[in-house]
């Protein structure tokens, strides 16, 4: 069994609940959107990158051996993000299973577009859930579903990480987490950007209303780090 993966690095964390843990990420390609504001758009937009150039498929075997070399004595969390990872959920098992007998604590960063099966469920510890707003520029029936979102809101281990790219997005957020009876203690809000004084600037308005509301107020420490870079 094969991934079709678009890289694979050693870094910290940089965004939700696990920020600054040393991990070992496994970017898939493809995904089911397409964010006017997504900064991995290599992973998906053939329009504009390469697919012969930006994707390779690796053997399952293959993978958790790189993963295991990148992580060396240190790393023991494996993030794997995208792209939409869920679009390979059946490919993902095994690696899964490899990478916990290996001692790795294993999160999934998804857009909750698709539900998880079974198999899959039993070897994540985390979901990095991220529902996009209407200022993703996809439409609504794509982006938000609601039998994926209704699993992830009654999965204790998945956190909702959404982003808001201005204060007007606040109200959509209010609504999904209230539609979805999401607990604030599990919501993460962070606002979209691409550099840090964006991020800062931002954070202005969205601090004040994560206080007023609960939910914890996320940054893109890999962005105030090293802006748009890539394998960060
Ligand atoms: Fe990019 Fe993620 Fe949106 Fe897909 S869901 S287009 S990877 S930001």
């Amino acid at each position: 069994m094969a991934l079709r993966i678009s890289e694979l690095f050693a870094s910290i964390q940089g965004e939700g609940p696990s920020v600054g843990v040393p991990s070992v990420f496994v970017r898939l390609a493809e995904c089911n959107l397409a964010c006017t504001w997504c900064d991995t758009k290599y992973t998906w937009d053939w329009e504009h990158y390469d697919r012969e150039r930006e994707v390779r498929e690796v053997a399952v075997d293959d993978v958790a051996e790189e993963v295991v070399e990148l992580a060396g004595a240190g790393a023991r969390t494996l993030v794997v993000t995208g792209g939409e990872p869920m679009l390979q959920q059946f490919e993902l098992v095994p690696l899964l299973v490899k990478l916990r007998a290996f001692g790795f604590r294993v999160e999934v960063e998804t857009s909750g577009t698709i539900t998880p099966e079974p198999a899959i469920a039993a070897v994540v510890d985390q979901w990095n859930v991220s529902p996009k707003l209407a200022s993703s520029g996809n439409k609504r029936t794509a982006r938000l579903r609601a039998a994926p979102l209704g699993w992830f809101a009654a999965a204790p281990n998945a956190g909702w990480k959404l982003v808001a790219t201005s204060e007007a997005d606040l109200a959509e957020i209010d609504d999904l987490v209230a539609t979805y009876a999401v607990p604030a203690a599990r919501v993460t809000v962070m606002p979209e950007g691409t550099d840090a004084a964006t991020l800062a600037e931002r954070a202005r308005w969205l601090v004040p209303a994560c206080v007023q509301r609960g939910w914890r107020f996320g940054t893109r420490m890999h962005v105030v780090l090293w802006g748009s870079e890539r394998g960060r």
